[in-house]
């Protein structure tokens, strides 16, 4: 496990140079998409060229709009140039490649992201996990990745079953299904943090006594901070499997371009080769 865990964090570090295949991503928008932002009236003209899928009715015309969380690796992160990388980037930008689009990534709050789809962006990919909740105001593409809540605990920590977080203070993602776990266990303290890395800090500084955060990004801080924290399966929390998807306007028919363009990545290969790029394969 532990070797997995290094392989991880050795990926995360060598992504970088990944994201030598993407198109620009964020930084030249500002906060603003109000200049285009009628497009809906009119059939983007220009875009045949691009086939079907370019036609569909974003932002920003021919281009789809992505905004993710790059605080979560290693799914999103900021690569060394500064710029969000990461498993979903890589994806994203693989589908905005089949659909004939070109994708450009902004950077914000998990805890936004929904409220901005179909205003500030397109999409969302930020390892999202389908909820009831969020359906009410987004649709979601075919899962691409299933997940489970992890604990972060300290090494010495004797916490180990559901019943050991009652009573505790617990450390979150605001506005993430760990916030939502964590709120219903009896008893707990719950902290919310902007950034995940930033309850995994105050793991190790004794403000809080768990931090309940995705499978995958609970193994990176497992490994990034070794020998400080670890990081406890949600199985023996009973913790429910959850399934990350795509989010898009409710009625979208970018759902059906999407979804058909994670089919092709599936079945060529893509979709494998990004998995062992960038989660490693267990
Ligand atoms: N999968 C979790 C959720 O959807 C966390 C996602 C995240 O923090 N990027 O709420």
């Amino acid at each position: 496990m532990k070797k997995v865990m290094a392989m991880l964090l050795a990926t995360v570090l060598c992504v970088a140079t990944f994201t030598a295949c993407g198109s620009e991503e964020t930084g030249s928008k500002g906060t603003g998409t109000a200049p285009e932002s009628t497009v809906s009236e009119s059939t983007q003209a220009g875009s045949e060229a691009e086939g079907d899928a370019a036609s569909v009715e974003t932002i920003t015309a021919g281009v789809l709009t992505v905004g993710t969380n790059a605080a979560f690796p290693p799914f999103e992160y900021i690569g060394d140039d500064g710029e969000p990388a990461g498993f979903d980037i890589a994806l994203i930008k693989a589908i905005g490649e089949k659909m004939g689009m070109e994708v450009k990534v902004q950077d914000m709050e998990f805890g936004s992201l929904v409220a901005a789809i179909g205003n500030k962006i397109d999409v969302a990919i930020a390892g999202m996990t389908i909820t009831e909740e969020r359906k009410e105001s987004v649709d979601f593409s075919d899962s691409y990745y299933e997940a489970v809540q992890y604990v972060i605990v300290l090494p010495d920590s004797d916490i180990a079953t559901a019943a050991d977080l009652e009573n505790k203070s617990i450390g979150v993602q605001l506005g993430t299904t760990g916030e939502i776990i964590a709120e219903d266990i009896t008893g707990a303290n719950v902290q919310s943090y902007d950034k995940a890395v930033d309850a995994v800090s105050d793991l190790i500084n004794g403000r809080v006594q768990a931090v309940i955060i995705d499978k995958n990004p609970a193994e990176v801080f497992a490994s990034k901070f070794e020998g400080k924290v670890v990081a406890l399966d949600g199985a023996q929390f009973a913790f429910e499997p959850e399934q990350y998807a795509i989010a898009l306007p409710k009625g979208s028919p970018l759902a059906e371009k999407v979804n058909a363009a994670l089919a092709e990545l599936k079945a060529d290969g893509t979709f494998d080769a990004l998995v062992q790029e960038y989660i490693v394969a267990e």
